[in-house]
């Protein structure tokens, strides 16, 4: 049996790329960009007029001239407009380019109009309303940065510069595997001797968050099927993560099944809890990450994020983003055993602090729900109140 951060380390050294795909802007929300972006013209791409209002020559203010007349009227939209008198003003909108021997804009608030006349009602600044050409970006800057993921902020960038189609990290494919013959789907009546399968759920969901839509796949416990259904699974995906069947029952037939199907054993079983009888491996032949967590659902929740998601972080190239709360409760050392703890966070005072939640064991998955997420406490060491501990979000 190895130790948990040996296990995480050998998870990770299989991290892999899936190269990357061109896709639709409006489908890249929360996706990974596969190349930086640059301006493809300045932003903005000309003087953009801030105010509606008039647009007059700063000279004329400067010889504290307070009326004009108006030559024209320029809506955003149109193209440059022209001011042929210095002594007179347009009128000019939002979002129009400057006009032609303007520099100041005045907003209508500071001006009254009468039979074509503006005229001053206060006193204004000259050269001032204008959003400059190349003042935000020059055309060239580089303005997102590969391996960004694209938040709805994104969006509004690469659609500004024209991106309309996005170059993003490509997903695995994945299957999720449930097995036992104890289990039925959500919409049947168990018998008293059944349960609902909730684990394939809560994963099909959670990888929901990453994009990904993986494959939905139910097992019995029974040799042959299973390894005829896995064999099958290995040949569609890049990932099969499972639940079941691989502890020391009777009926967990899923390391031999692996072996036939020469899924290279990496692990199995971590000094950890929950998730002692974690089974990890890799079919080089094809390419294929295999998971096995145990079936109790809080083992496989919180090992899918402590072992899948990081690999996954890594294989899109994103930065494994630490994080760290303070305990309030001390916790006695156990033997050499990884421990990781449901706690609920709060901040206070500028600081997270983690409660620890009762848990009724690694099946209880109602405790769960109440959880924002895990802390990790190493084996033999005492935890004393205000201990930093790494924490893993849900
Ligand atoms: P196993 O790892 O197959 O020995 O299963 C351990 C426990 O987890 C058993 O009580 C199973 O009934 C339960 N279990 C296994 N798979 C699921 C699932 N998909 N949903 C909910 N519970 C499950
Ligand atoms: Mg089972």
């Amino acid at each position: 049996m190895i130790s948990q951060p040996e296990a995480l380390e050998k998870v990770l050294a299989t991290a892999t790329h899936f190269g990357s795909e061109k896709i639709p802007l409006l489908e890249s929300l929360n996706r990974i960009l596969a190349e930086d972006i640059f301006a493809d013209r300045d932003f903005p791409p000309f003087h953009r007029v801030t105010k509606d209002g008039i647009a007059v020559n700063s000279q004329a203010l400067e010889n504290n001239k307070t009326s004009f007349k108006i030559e024209a009227v320029y809506a955003a939209g149109s193209p440059q407009g022209i001011l042929n008198s210095l002594e007179n003003c347009v009128e000019i909108m939002t979002g129009a380019m400057l006009p032609k021997n303007c520099d100041s804009v005045i907003m209508y608030e500071d001006i009254e109009i009468k039979n074509g006349i503006a005229t001053l009602q206060t006193e204004v600044k000259p050269r001032i309303n204008i959003h400059r050409k190349g003042s935000d970006r020059q055309s060239g800057e580089k303005v997102l940065c590969k391996n960004q993921r694209i938040s709805a902020k994104e969006i509004g960038v690469l659609a500004t510069v024209g991106t309309s189609k996005v170059l993003v990290k490509k997903l695995p494919k994945i299957a999720i595997i449930s097995t036992g013959d104890e289990l039925v789907n959500v919409e049947e009546t168990p018998l008293p001797h059944q349960i609902r399968t909730s684990n394939t759920l809560s994963l099909f969901a959670a990888l929901q968050k990453e994009k990904i839509t993986p494959t939905l796949l139910h097992i019995r416990d029974e040799k042959d099927i299973m390894l005829q259904q896995v064999e099958n699974a290995i040949k569609n995906h890049d990932v099969l993560l499972l639940s079941g069947g691989v502890s020391k029952g009777k009926f967990d037939y899923l390391p031999e099944i692996f072996e036939e199907l020469k899924v290279e054993k990496i692990f199995h079983r971590v000094l950890q809890r929950p998730g002692k009888p974690l089974w990890f491996g890799k079919q080089q032949e094809k390419n294929v990450t295999v998971f096995s967590f145990p079936g109790n659902p809080n083992s496989t929740f919180v090992n899918y994020h402590i072992y899948f998601i990081k690999w996954l972080t890594k294989s899109l190239e994103l930065e494994d983003l630490k994080s760290e709360v303070i305990l309030n409760t001390a916790v006695d050392a156990n033997s050499n055993i990884t421990r990781y703890l449901l706690v609920k966070t709060n901040s206070e005072n500028g600081e997270i602090k983690a409660e620890l939640l009762n848990e009724n064991g690694s099946g209880d998955l109602i405790s769960l729900a109440n959880a924002d997420g895990v802390i990790i406490l190493p084996p033999e060491k005492d935890f004393e109140v205000g201990d930093l501990v790494e924490f893993v979000s849900f």
